[in-house]
């Protein structure tokens, strides 16, 4: 049973845990794990256990731009949040899948190392930024990434990716497809004036403050950006911004966000999502592509 083979190697988890208490759009049913190992060592040995007893699973890191169904996940969820060291390599740093982009950057910056600062206020882990290859102002994960370190869990192996095995495209690499549990990343950064960097990741924060719901319970930007169009723009001139389906509403501060305004349940937010695409493609002819990764 997965319960006393993690019990045995004690590594925690707690049984028939909410996700709307992990995910930061607050959304989500009951998992039946829910794992928090404490290093990587324990990470991979959680994955292989579920694969022994042949039980779906799924790796967690901050879930902002995840969001479970209501009737949960019949598996466990993997939570990578304690796998969170980082360390400096010369002018790279190395950091583990775990650790927070906001902690990452700000460590990089108070080493007076530049090349993060577009991530700065971004509420994901490294992991998942690799996975999604998060970016912001005109930047990408893909622009500082060095190498990954990641666990095969098809072969059993681990394998290390330079930053052209890692295929980066929009919001995608080939860690998207789930075969890879990545363990860790190194981060290629220049040295840099601190007050240049501070400047920068101020600018940042303040714009992310003036044009984004954070105050809200989100998932970030709901679609991915189309070729040459906004998509907020787009859902903000169909008169959208603040329609909602039961609790789950188009922000009204940026139409690009759907916040939860409070028991908002994943068929809302599907609803929602489905009645926004509908109304862009009628308008603009575009098919809109969903960001935010549903798990059920
Ligand atoms: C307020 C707000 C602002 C945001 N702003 C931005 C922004 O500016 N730019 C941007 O790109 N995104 C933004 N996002 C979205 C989100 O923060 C990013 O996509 C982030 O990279 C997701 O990281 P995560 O750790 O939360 O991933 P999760 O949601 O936990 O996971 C995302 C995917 O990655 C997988 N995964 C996670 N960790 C691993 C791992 N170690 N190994 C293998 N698979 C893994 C998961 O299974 C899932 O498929 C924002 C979200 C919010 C709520």
């Amino acid at each position: 049973m997965l319960s006393s083979l993690l019990i045995s190697s004690e590594i925690k988890f707690k049984e028939n845990e909410s996700m709307s208490l992990h995910t930061t759009m607050k959304i989500g049913g009951k998992a039946r794990y829910f794992i928090t190992p404490e290093n990587t060592k324990e990470l991979v040995f959680s994955v292989n256990a579920c694969k022994d007893e042949g039980i779906p699973f799924v790796i967690a890191g901050n879930l902002s731009n995840s969001v479970f169904s209501d009737g949960g996940y019949d598996g466990a969820v993997i939570s990578t949040l304690m796998c969170k060291g980082v360390k400096p390599m010369g002018d790279d740093i190395i950091c583990e899948c775990g650790a927070g982009l906001s902690a990452v950057a700000y460590y990089a910056y108070k080493n007076s190392l530049s090349g993060l600062e577009f991530s700065y206020g971004i509420p994901g882990t490294v992991g998942g930024a690799l996975v999604m290859n998060a970016g912001a102002y005109g930047s990408d994960i893909s622009t500082v990434a060095k190498s990954v370190e990641a666990y095969d869990h098809e072969s059993g192996k681990t394998v290390n990716f330079s930053v052209e095995d890692c295929e980066f495209s929009y919001r995608h690499s080939v860690f998207s497809s789930g075969r890879y549990v990545v363990l860790s990343a190194v981060f290629a950064l220049e040295k840099d004036c601190k007050e240049k960097i501070k400047s920068a990741m101020d600018d940042f924060t303040s714009r992310r403050k003036e044009k984004q719901p954070l105050d809200m319970p989100s998932a970030g930007s709901v679609f991915k950006r189309p070729e040459g169009r906004y998509v907020g723009q787009m859902i903000e001139e169909l008169g959208l911004k603040g329609f909602s389906v039961g609790g789950a509403c188009v922000s009204t501060k940026h139409a690009g966000f759907i916040v939860n305004n409070g028991g908002a349940t994943c068929a809302d937010l599907k609803k929602l999502i489905e009645i926004v695409k509908e109304a862009v493609y009628d308008k603009y002819s575009v098919r809109l592509e969903c960001e935010i990764k549903f798990i059920d």
